[in-house]
């Protein structure tokens, strides 16, 4: 048995003081009890206490790409697809003791920041050249060695990348490392199976990687998987192009009407959308999953908010190519692009919910939670006991409580004001600091001076 007593907590009902948070030997909550004054022997947390924030989006090699990726190319005219051709060139150096240490570190990140589940969406699955590893699960096998070191909850999703195109066009040489047919992304699904059963806080589901990369077929076979199912959908204005000229319909547009979107589903990005495929999808109860920073770096464009959160539909939050690291920044870029674009200000709130930093937290705790498929995002009983104090005294939320401080947290500052962080009852963070935040930083240092020099 766990016990926190937090000064200040956020639960479903709102905020509450002087909460007792109990937890199990497998670190779910067991009970949780506001109005306790006393608090014990339970560890106190005296700031602000949310819930832990899923990050439902992540190519964890790209952490050591973010920032050199940036330089002009010698043709100019860059933009996403030139960005993915830098990439195809990083990962023909990446090795799995590469991919385990840049992971790490990422995790690291997120967990400082205030993540707790990291929903990884794994395509990296093979050698330069193509060849499996004599393990074909190998590199994504790291991930969750990297977190059972560093004690975050893990969604695995291994991803089906077998084409260079819409649909059933033949891939590039830079892009042997992610192919697969159906019967080899099976074997490492079967294997991370297998290797899930001694990760407690882990869990697994798939990615058929985007409408470039696997064909209706491919995309039927997969569809009775319970979930998670991730899937990249109408980043660019180039795809959009291309899945209408070789479909006759937008990708979203396809997908509603040929994938049985539900629950299970989370589309990422959905940028280009036209609002009736926003209130579409809206209603299918798929989630989509928005990493803003990343949306910016790469030139995607800006995704209309309010058409399709008025249309009731359900966001979460990820950090995808981690130029960003934390929720704060990337819920706050969410609702500044919204301004820029609308010219108005807190777009995200409601009548109901005034602060934009609560109501975009709330929104992406729920829609995260149900993207990752494991039991996070609220502190409940029955959740995992994934907790993360603010430090009400840190000069950025000094002076605010309750959602205005939310709103402090998410829309001003460039420090990290956040003291600790628990994942399934564990205290992972300490005053800001991971516990293994030296070790696994020296050894990130080593391998990414390697792999840009
Ligand atoms: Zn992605």
């Amino acid at each position: 048995m766990t016990r926190f007593h937090a000064a200040q907590a956020l639960l479903p009902g709102g905020w509450a003081r002087d909460v007792a948070i109990e937890a199990d030997a497998a670190g779910i909550i067991t009970s949780v009890d506001p109005g306790t004054v006393s608090a014990g022997d339970a560890e106190r947390l005296f700031g602000h206490v949310v819930p832990g924030v899923p990050n439902i989006h992540s190519h964890a090699f790209q952490r050591a790409m973010a920032g050199a990726a940036e330089r002009r190319s010698p043709a100019g005219r860059d933009s996403f697809w030139t960005w993915r051709e830098t990439m195809y060139r990083f990962v023909a150096r990446l090795t799995p003791d590469d991919a385990e240490a840049v992971a790490a570190q990422l995790q690291v990140e997120c967990l400082e920041h205030g993540f707790t589940q990291l929903t990884e969406f794994h395509y990296l699955h093979h050698r330069p050249d193509g060849t499996p590893y004599a393990d074909r699960a190998e590199m994504a096998l790291r991930h969750l060695a990297a977190a059972a070191e560093t004690g975050i909850g893990l969604t695995l999703l291994p991803s089906l990348y077998r084409h260079g195109g819409i649909f059933g066009a033949d891939p590039a040489p830079g892009q042997r490392p992610f192919l697969n047919d159906p019967d080899g992304f099976r074997a490492i699904l079967d294997r991370c199976a297998t290797a899930m059963r001694d990760h407690p806080h882990a869990n697994l589901g798939i990615a058929p990687h985007s409408l470039r990369a696997v064909t209706p077929a491919m995309l039927d076979a997969l569809s009775d998987h319970p979930g998670p199912i991730h899937i990249h959908a109408a980043e660019q204005v180039r795809e959009v192009e291309e899945c209408v000229s070789a479909t006759g319909a937008r990708p979203v547009e396809w997908l509603l009407a040929n994938a049985p979107l539900d629950a299970r589903w989370c589309l990422i990005h959905a940028t280009h959308m036209t609002p009736a495929e926003a209130a579409a999808l809206a209603r299918s109860g798929a989630t989509v999953g928005l990493c803003p920073t990343t949306e910016a770096s790469l030139g995607d464009g800006i995704f209309d908010l309010p058409t399709y959160r008025e249309a009731g539909g359900a966001i979460a939050i990820g950090t995808d190519s981690h130029v960003g690291t934390a929720p704060r920044e990337e819920l706050r870029l969410l609702e500044t692009a919204q301004r820029l674009r609308l010219h108005a200000r807190s777009v995200a709130a409601g009548d109901d919910a005034p602060h934009p930093g609560r109501a975009l937290l709330g929104a992406v705790l729920a829609g995260g939670a149900r993207a990752s498929g494991a039991p996070v995002g609220a502190i409940a009983p029955g959740c995992r006991c994934d907790l993360v104090e603010l430090d009400d005294g840190h000069p950025t939320l000094a002076g605010h409580a309750g959602d205005a401080l939310l709103d402090a947290w998410v829309f001003s500052g460039q420090e990290n004001p956040l003291r600790t962080t628990v994942v399934a009852g564990r205290a992972l963070v300490r005053d800001g600091r991971h516990a293994a935040r030296d070790a696994v930083a020296a050894r990130y240092r080593e391998t990414v001076r390697r792999l840009l020099a």
